[in-house]
């Protein structure tokens, strides 16, 4: 079986999945995504089921971009030990609050135990501004030194309105790309629609160390957005993911395979050795079944 690296998923401790009302008081983006009954959340227990069920080998799991170092210091824990227990499943992002002082430390901390970068950052939901980088350096030089990739929410200027949709536009992503080349960058959401202007050729400068992954795609863009961005940023530069539970990832993994018009040697990038090798993801040893 093929190996597929799911890039982009958020799981959530069942202490917050089960008092999701409490937590919507404490959080004012938490609140816009989840006051909404309908908004899955999903445990490290659901991620591997739903994984199970997909044939997805790894996924790297996000926890939610509070704006309280301390809640974020908790679902750190959650992840950690979630991935521990993993046997290799999950990987996962350390949640940190790019623009204060414990930053860098907490970033570290999580470096140490094992996250494979830091994500994913939202300006709206974190109350800082892509387009004001230098309150970020810290952050950023504690990831080129750990050679750890950023994860940033993206979205675009245009089009329907979401649920945690936010500001963090192409416009102002790209002062955070041109104040820091050297930091790797996954820009979530296929970049808010950054990799078209990518035909600009200073823009390409700038998104020289940026990759694109697809998290919630079909809420956003038709399926032609996986040929399209490969054509226009290259191969190596996209990466599969769900955003599971926001897409099921069974499902949107049988379509990208289907609808995404990509050759045998693009899905092979895109679905696993692209994310493997930007997060720098240990694959776990292939069980023997019977089946
Ligand atoms: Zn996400």
């Amino acid at each position: 079986m093929r190996t597929v690296i799911d890039a982009h998923v958020h799981i959530f401790p069942p202490e917050i999945v089960q008092r999701r009302a409490e937590f919507c008081q404490r959080d004012r983006w938490f609140a816009e995504l989840y006051s909404d009954p309908r908004a899955r959340l999903a445990t490290a227990e659901d991620l591997v089921a739903s994984m199970d069920e997909a044939g997805i080998t790894v996924s790297i799991a996000a926890g939610f971009p509070w704006s309280d170092p301390g809640l974020c210091a908790y679902h750190n824990e959650y992840l950690a030990e979630a991935a521990q227990r993993s046997a290799g499943r999950i990987a996962w992002l350390a949640t940190v609050v790019p623009h204060q002082r414990q930053a860098a430390s907490e970033a570290e901390r999580c470096f140490q135990r094992g996250a494979s970068g830091v994500g994913e950052l939202n300006a709206d939901a974190q109350g800082f501004a892509w387009d004001e980088p230098g309150a970020l350096s810290d952050l950023v030089e504690t990831c080129i030194s750990a050679r750890r990739p950023i994860m940033a929410h993206v979205s675009e200027p245009l089009g329907h309105r979401y649920a945690g949709k936010g500001t963090a536009w192409p416009q102002r992503f790209v002062r955070f790309l041109e104040r820091f080349p050297d930091v790797t960058v996954v820009a979530a959401h296929w970049g808010g629609g950054l990799p078209f202007y990518e035909l600009m050729p200073e823009v390409a400068v700038a998104t020289n160390n940026v990759v694109y992954d697809s998290a919630a795609s079909t809420y956003l863009y038709r399926f032609r957005v996986f040929r399209l961005v490969v054509d226009l940023v290259g191969q190596q530069r996209v990466l599969f993911a769900s955003d599971y539970p926001v897409l099921r990832q069974k499902r949107f993994l049988e379509r990208v395979q289907r609808e995404g018009s990509l050759t045998e040697s693009e899905l092979r990038a895109v679905l696993g050795e692209n994310a493997q090798r930007i997060y720098g993801v240990q694959l776990p040893l292939v069980e023997e079944r019977d089946t």
